[in-house]
């Protein structure tokens, strides 16, 4: 339906009709009576955090992805670093990570002294590239972390076979990708430890929140010490022994996740299929009307994997634009239209330079693919004519700078 749509009109960033007033978002929470129900159940129980909806959610979520093991903690940020201490990380420790990510996933590597090595991505889907990793692979290398980026998930095979060439743990950065799947497995099931967020803007929500899954049962129960100030006797144990009796073995924080929040993902989690469906039609709808916009690349998607789209993202090939990345967002904006930008490579950052020498040279896809990358509105909420409206935007926008 999209192909008959022409626009011809000046942009709004010339003074033109924008093709919204009122913008649209790039990403949102779905929130139903059945989840404001949820909480409020929780309000009016015995317990707010530590109670039965925490193990609850723990069993719901690890029976989603198929792993033995689920730990709940504070927000994604929280499982990162859990996870990073579970594998012992500390000083002089590498771990390889894709450059294109959120910022979290290299500073949790650094909350335990350990160092950052930004390793670059495949050009066409802008994940970890395997070929990468193995170049910057040393004898202090400790970990791998995919991080599937748009809800896509990474070459696990490949990933798999250098970490056990090399003995390290695996670790998916799985923030994008609740509800999307690789060779018919789940995500949160590809890796030795998989890590999750439920920020408003990811595929589910717990308002904050965070998931490590795993089929180590060690591990999990040392992330549940960490993420409860490194207490090591249980609730049950005390009671046994006496309700002062308490050890810690090694010092942990307070990541816990509330009983309020985990009643809220229980209730999300069970619609999430759903909204991963409507976010792969959102991103059908958009794939079909970008086939004909040369200057409009959308990033390539695996046939052997389903992704759950939590970006959409394309790549502007700007040698058929008069103008640069910079301005099409700001013209897309102006037409109402919420576009974002996923990421800043992380070595660019000031912080990394400084202290991990990081720069321009470091990761060169990750640095071509960032002048050209924009990521577009999708979240389940979004109506059919938001969808007609993004599309109609980004043609009459590249339209208007078609050189
Ligand atoms: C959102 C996100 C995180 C951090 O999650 P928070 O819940 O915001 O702490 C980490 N890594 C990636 C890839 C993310 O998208």
């Amino acid at each position: 339906m999209e192909t008959t749509v022409q626009d011809t009109g000046a942009l709004a960033i010339s003074g033109g009709e924008p093709v919204r007033q009122e913008t649209l978002a790039y990403g949102g929470q779905t929130i139903g009576e059945d989840d404001i129900e949820a909480v409020t159940d929780v309000l009016r129980s015995d317990y707010l955090t530590t109670g039965p909806a925490v193990d609850a959610f723990e069993e719901a979520f690890s029976g989603f992805v198929g792993t033995e093991e689920a730990v709940a903690v504070s927000n994604g940020t929280a499982a990162l670093h859990t996870a990073m201490q579970a594998v012992g990380i500390g000083p002089g420790d590498e771990v390889i990570i894709p450059t294109i990510t959120f910022a979290a996933t290299a500073n949790s590597v650094i909350f335990e002294d350990g160092t950052p090595v930004f390793a670059d991505v495949e050009p066409d889907t802008l994940l970890l590239d395997p070929e990468s990793v193995a170049e910057r692979i040393t004898d202090d290398t400790k970990v791998i972390v995919g991080v599937d980026y748009a809800g896509q998930p990474c070459r696990y095979d490949a990933l798999r076979e250098l970490a056990d060439t090399h003995d390290l743990t695996l670790l998916d950065d799985a923030c994008h990708a609740t509800g999307g799947s690789y060779k018919g497995e789940p995500v949160g099931s590809l890796a030795d430890l998989n890590t999750f967020s439920f920020h408003p803007v990811k595929n589910m929500t717990t308002g904050e929140g965070g998931m490590i899954t795993t089929d180590d049962s060690e591990l999990a129960s040392e992330m549940r010490e960490f993420r409860n100030h490194g207490i090591s006797s249980t609730h049950h144990e005390r009671a046994e022994q006496g309700s002062w009796v308490y050890e810690i073995p090694e010092v942990g924080y307070n990541y816990r996740l509330t009983d309020m929040q985990c009643a809220l993902g229980m209730s999300q989690l069970e619609k999430l299929p759903t909204w991963v469906k409507r976010r792969r039609e959102i991103a059908a709808r958009y794939d079909a009307a970008f086939a004909g916009v040369d200057a409009v690349e959308p990033i390539t998607m695996r046939e052997n994997s389903t992704c759950a789209y939590h970006l959409y993202v394309i790549q502007l090939n700007l040698d058929m634009l008069s103008v640069g990345r910079e301005e099409v967002f700001d013209a897309l904006q102006a037409e109402g239209i919420g576009v974002n930008v996923h990421y800043i490579p992380v070595h660019y950052h000031p912080f990394y330079r400084k202290n991990f020498n990081t720069g321009e040279g470091l990761c060169p896809v990750a640095e071509a693919a960032y002048e050209r990358i924009l990521t577009l509105p999708v979240f389940p909420r979004m109506t059919e004519e938001d969808v007609s409206d993004t599309i109609r935007a980004v043609r009459k926008v590249v339209a208007g700078y078609k050189l």
